[in-house]
């Protein structure tokens, strides 16, 4: 509860919150032979603390890739999002757009935009979001782990350039 309130203000999680969750979810035996991280660590702050952590499971970080979108599409694909108030169907104004504007396909219930897929929270939150993670792509490209992906194509060659530049996991 505390977390959504922070997201829908458009703000960030504060550190100690998020590493409390990605702590307990990576004691979990699913992440043994390794685990894939979205959206965190966002600061050098947190990447250290994510070295700590991974440490007392005798882990490391292999390979940060970096998906580079230009600002404005970002906002264009994040602000178009519309939630079906009946069952959360989801839609795109630009790449899944509902047959009649504002009614769901499926079962014709009302379309919302959830606080956090409007225009002026997107944008703030890529804001902090680009001015707090400038840091951490040169601090992951000195140690040589950043690896960058050309974002701004169709979701399948992204997908397949992801999956060309990971580092296989290790047969156990
Ligand atoms: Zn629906």
């Amino acid at each position: 509860m505390l977390v959504k309130e922070i997201l829908d203000r458009g703000d960030l999680v504060p550190d100690d919150a998020t590493q409390a969750m990605i702590e307990h979810r990576l004691e979990q035996p699913d992440c043994k032979a390794g685990a894939l991280l979205d959206g965190f660590p966002r600061t050098p702050t947190q990447a250290v603390a994510l070295e700590e952590m991974l440490k007392k499971f005798g882990g490391q970080v292999d390979a940060v890739p970096y998906i580079q979108v230009p600002e404005a599409d970002l906002v264009e694909r994040l602000s178009g999002r519309w939630t079906c108030r009946a069952e959360g169907h989801i839609f795109n104004e630009k790449s899944n757009p509902p047959k009649q504007a504002g009614t769901c396909d499926i079962d014709g219930s009302e379309l919302y935009q959830r606080e956090d897929d409007r225009r002026e929270t997107v944008q703030r939150r890529i804001h902090v979001y680009m001015e707090q993670t400038a840091p951490l792509v040169e601090y992951y490209r000195e140690q040589g782990k950043l690896i960058e992906i050309n974002g701004d194509q169709p979701i399948d060659t992204v997908t397949a350039d992801l999956l060309a530049v990971l580092p296989k996991p290790e047969q156990p």
